[in-house]
């Protein structure tokens, strides 16, 4: 942390921050410039939280130096993570697709899904139970009897499930059933939320938040592993922006730039990140190529009919479709799949 004090400050202004650093047993770095001194502090800053040093006379401004979350960051664990959900691993070099319905409709519904997109290469069954809807009269989702449809197609597939929790009562009945928990767009900051997902110990898929910042989305993932839990995946699925063609603006630079900062593999939604089905495939190809390990993509046996999503839902055929064009390109990329 380095406190940039105004120009020309004066001596006792700048003698009285010096003070209360060390007064908390930190070393503070001066570094007096012709026109502006800065104070850097070297050791523990959170010693410091107490502390608004930016309301004393004479600072301009706080300038952080290293990022507030820690866990989640490289610059601690320069190493990639390697999240393993069930027998799959997430971030080892291979390329990872989940795919599955919007939302668990009926046990055939769900069933038929999961032979074929594990027919087509896919490695991971995907499934809403609770459905976090725009609109409260919309499908809501089947609950815990959709949870039971996921380990019966898990049973029957051998596919690890993933499906999203946006309850406290949503996880305690998850873990019955899953092997990795989501936490939607619009959870990605219910803090409670993020910690009791943490408490589980499973695999926990995050979301990025409609506006959320890269930094604020890391911060997020850093309350799941501060629980204990770092078995976290993060996942790109769009920003609002002004564009209004698509659903949201899928972030493709999200990354590289996760890449750079974070030790924790991301994958690409490209379904929720345009609402449209022809756009999945260009963007499941350009998410590849950007480096990403994995990608969800929605897929349904009968789109015209879904109860949600359909117009984002590949089906079976364009699954297919897709998942071998995405072969040349995962190999070229150094990634198994
Ligand atoms: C979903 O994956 O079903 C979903 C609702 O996604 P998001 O949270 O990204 O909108
Ligand atoms: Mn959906």
């Amino acid at each position: 942390m380095i406190i940039v004090m105004k120009p020309q400050a004066k001596q006792e202004s700048i003698q009285r921050i010096k003070n209360i650093i060390e007064s908390k047993g930190l070393y503070a770095h001066i570094s007096a410039g012709k026109e502006v001194t800065i104070i850097g502090v070297v050791g523990d800053k959170t010693r410091l939280q107490d502390q608004n040093l930016e309301i004393y006379e004479d600072v301009d401004k706080i300038v952080a130096v290293t990022e507030s979350y820690k866990l989640a960051n490289r610059k601690f664990h320069p190493e990639p993570s390697k999240i393993k959900v069930g027998n799959v691993v997430i971030g080892g070099g291979s390329l990872v697709i989940m795919s599955g319905p919007c939302a668990v409709e009926s046990k055939e519904q769900l069933l038929a899904t999961a032979h074929a997109i594990k027919k087509a290469g896919a490695q991971i069954l995907r499934g809403g139970a609770y459905k976090p809807r725009t609109s409260p009269y919309a499908f809501q989702g089947l609950e815990e009897e959709g949870l039971m449809y996921m380990k019966a197609a898990r049973e029957e597939t051998g596919l690890p499930v993933i499906c999203e929790v946006t309850s406290l009562n949503a996880i305690e009945a998850a873990v019955k059933y899953v092997d990795m928990l989501q936490i939607g767009a619009r959870n990605m900051q219910n803090f409670y939320l993020l910690k009791e997902a943490g408490k589980t110990g499973l695999p926990v898929l995050l979301k990025r938040g409609l506006s959320a910042t890269i930094d604020e989305w890391l911060n997020a993932s850093e309350y799941i592993i501060a629980e204990g839990n770092p078995n976290v995946v993060l996942c790109e699925r769009g920003i609002r922006t002004f564009e209004t063609a698509t659903r949201n603006t899928l972030d493709i630079s999200a990354v590289p730039v996760i890449k750079e900062k974070s030790h924790l593999p991301i994958i690409v939604d490209p379904s929720h990140a345009t609402g449209v089905r022809a756009y999945v495939k260009p963007l499941s190809l350009s998410a590849v190529a950007a480096g990403a390990d994995g990608l969800m993509i929605e897929t349904h046996p009968d789109p015209a009919r879904a109860l949600s999503d359909g117009a984002q839902s590949l089906t079976f055929e364009q699954f297919e479709e897709l998942t071998r064009e995405l072969r040349p390109l995962a190999a070229l990329m150094g990634k198994k799949f």
